[in-house]
């Protein structure tokens, strides 16, 4: 078929020596380069661009960096969205790891040019924060914390734990299934929504590794129902190792009933656990807070060394625990004024290019298994619902709600700094 206009578009091997390829494939390599190529031919080829856009079709298609890992624009108004990889790192924390890519003196003592005690400027840090904490260890993620809990302390011994609190964390993954994998045997007490002293008082005994302690963060149970405080565990003679899954480490007067570190080691936990990059707004970790021997043969304990966080968490956590302002933080405490005015002018904008927004109350949530049951009110820009996928696709990826047949992009985990993004994605996704 002669004049037909695909035989317009240019070959694979002209594209790809063109020099503003050549610059990408030096910054992103060639499997990214060819596939950005070879997708932006086929977009030509189905008639959706003209030929002559291919090359700045596969040059805008291309990411920053040599991944395909995509930046996502929250707007679904769940500040700790495990799909979303949880807590965004703070400016402070993002300059930390990247100081830390290099050589760094994460386990060697510049004064004496001897092996160090390995992230101790990051300990001494979590330290301070929890002056309550004996000690502290830090690990890959709060799963791991418990691992290391349940084989150092109760391998081959019980686990005392209400049946209450046999929490599942998210993708079928179920923490008294973790404690079996790590050895020790379970020893569930009370009844699925009532616990008593008495129940974990008859079950203790010389068998006992522990008793554990788990906030049941991602469920609540309402009605007739029971559980016991550390406090009370506490003066069972046996130790109390206290999942508080959030990563609190103080109290935090909007999230009363989620529990912290500091109260709950005061209230006579052995051994506090929990994850870096929930509510702390931190790296993914998971934290062991407590008595100091027990800290001492957790940290001596050969699967410690399985466990190990490297440089790169150890720094974002430090910085984070130093410069604790966290986008989680400005989030979570996301004025509803500046919300509705933020979303009142964005919509203003759509409109003007000619775009059906409105302003309407939005709903967001803690998520990342924290504080269910917890609104925390808001306002979003409402869109047509058929913007979603478009909007999910574009670059940078964004990712709305969609509630009544309405797209919803939330403001309050969208940092205003990307107001002017936000408002050229949609325009992008509607042309
Ligand atoms: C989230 C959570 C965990 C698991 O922590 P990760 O950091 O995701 O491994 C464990 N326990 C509780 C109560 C949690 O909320």
């Amino acid at each position: 078929m002669s004049g037909d206009p695909r035989r317009a578009i240019a070959r694979t091997d002209l594209l790809l020596a063109d020099p503003l390829l050549a610059d990408a494939h030096r910054q992103v390599g060639p499997v990214l380069v060819k596939q950005a190529v070879r997708d932006a031919q086929q977009l030509a080829r189905a008639g959706r661009i003209e030929p002559a856009a291919v090359l700045y079709t596969a040059l805008a298609a291309l990411p920053v960096t040599p991944t395909r890992l995509r930046r996502v624009i929250n707007a679904t108004g769940v500040v700790l969205h495990t799909n979303l990889g949880r807590a965004p790192l703070s400016a402070a924390a993002v300059e930390a790891v990247t100081a830390a890519a290099g050589y760094v003196d994460v386990e060697y003592d510049v004064a004496t040019g001897a092996r160090a005690r390995r992230g101790r400027s990051t300990l001494e840090a979590l330290r301070a924060a929890v002056p309550d904490a004996g000690d502290v260890h830090v690990v890959n993620n709060g799963a791991a914390a418990l691992v290391l809990a349940a084989t150092a302390l109760a391998a081959g011994r019980e686990i005392v734990v209400a049946r209450s609190e046999m929490v599942e964390i998210g993708d079928g993954f179920r923490l008294h299934e973790l404690l079996a994998g790590a050895g020790a045997r379970l020893r569930e007490v009370g009844a699925a929504n009532r616990v008593h002293l008495r129940d974990y008082a008859d079950a203790v005994g010389p068998d006992t590794g522990f008793i554990l302690k788990v906030h049941p963060s991602n469920y609540r149970i309402e009605g007739f129902t029971s559980s016991v405080g550390v406090a009370e565990l506490a003066g069972l003679g046996v130790p109390v190792v206290a999942d508080i899954g959030s990563g609190l480490l103080r109290p935090e007067p909007l999230l009363p009933d989620e529990p912290d570190a500091a109260t709950w080691l005061r209230d006579g936990a052995t051994i506090v656990t929990a994850s870096g990059d929930k509510l702390l707004g931190g790296p993914q970790a998971g934290l062991l807070l407590g008595d100091r021997d027990m800290i001492e043969t957790l940290r001596r304990h050969p699967i410690a060394r399985a466990l190990r966080v490297d440089k790169l968490t150890l720094a974002a956590l430090e910085a984070t625990l130093r410069r604790p302002v966290t986008p989680t933080a400005t989030a979570l405490h996301a004025d509803p004024v500046e919300l509705r005015e933020r979303a009142g002018k964005l919509a203003a904008r759509l409109v003007a290019s000619g775009i059906a927004a409105t302003v309407t109350a939005s709903d967001g949530v803690v998520g990342g298994g924290s504080a269910p049951g917890l609104t925390l009110p808001g306002w979003a820009v409402r869109l047509p619902a058929e913007l979603a996928a478009p909007l999910r696709r574009g670059m940078p990826c964004v990712v709305g709600r969609v509630r009544d047949g309405h797209l919803l992009l939330d403001l309050r985990c969208v940092p205003s700094a990307d107001d002017e993004t936000l408002v050229e994605a949609v325009e992008h996704a509607c042309s």
